[in-house]
């Protein structure tokens, strides 16, 4: 099956998933978004409210300031695949539950599998514990990690710096960094 037919057969999957017993989360599903050849995937936590009404992700707030930092890494976010590890809105924007994660991981797991990226950038605690079962990202921020054959980026979450200003230089400072790496394996394009 080629990937395109792939990601959608998983996102019909995906999208009846409130369909199942004791659901938590909001009932609209936002899918990830971009191409499924794309050689650069970011990971972050769940969608916003701004990202619920519009069934995008990353396109308020925190979307605006990784916007800006995609571009500081030398990348075009029409050629990334973005996504969230739990891709409902979780109720008043709290942060998704063990329960709620270990149900949408699978399906993350799977969307990296179809896109096969040449690198991962995992936005916050909650990508990168799901995806690397690494927690302290303030101290292993602006890293690369190799694991299983896979490249990752690791970051702070965009939000945590829209929240707490002073963190945004910080994130700056490793995006610039990382438009090194970007161009040594030639990911622009
Ligand atoms: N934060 C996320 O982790 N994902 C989104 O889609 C929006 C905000």
């Amino acid at each position: 099956m080629d990937k395109s037919k792939e990601m959608r057969k998983l996102n019909l999957e995906y999208s009846r998933l409130p369909k199942s017993k004791s659901w938590s989360l909001s009932n609209g599903f936002v899918p990830g978004e971009g191409p499924v050849d794309a050689k650069v995937m970011i990971i972050g936590q769940a969608p916003g409210r701004n990202e619920d009404i519009q069934k995008r992700p990353f396109i308020g707030s925190s979307g605006k300031f990784l916007d800006r930092l995609i571009l500081l890494a030398g990348l075009d976010r029409k050629r990334i695949y973005i996504c969230s590890v739990v891709q409902y809105f979780p109720p008043k924007n709290r942060v998704p539950t063990k329960d709620e994660i270990n149900l949408c991981k699978r399906f993350l797991f799977r969307q990296v599998g179809i896109i096969n990226p040449r690198l991962i950038i995992l936005l916050g605690a909650v990508a990168c514990k799901t995806v690397l079962g690494m927690e302290k990202v303030s101290k292993i921020r602006g890293s690369i990690v190799r694991r299983n054959g896979r490249t990752y980026f690791i970051s702070m979450h965009p939000a945590a710096a829209v929240r707490i200003r002073s963190r945004m230089p910080l994130m700056e400072k490793d995006f610039r960094n990382l438009k090194s790496v970007i161009a040594e394996r030639r990911l622009t394009s």
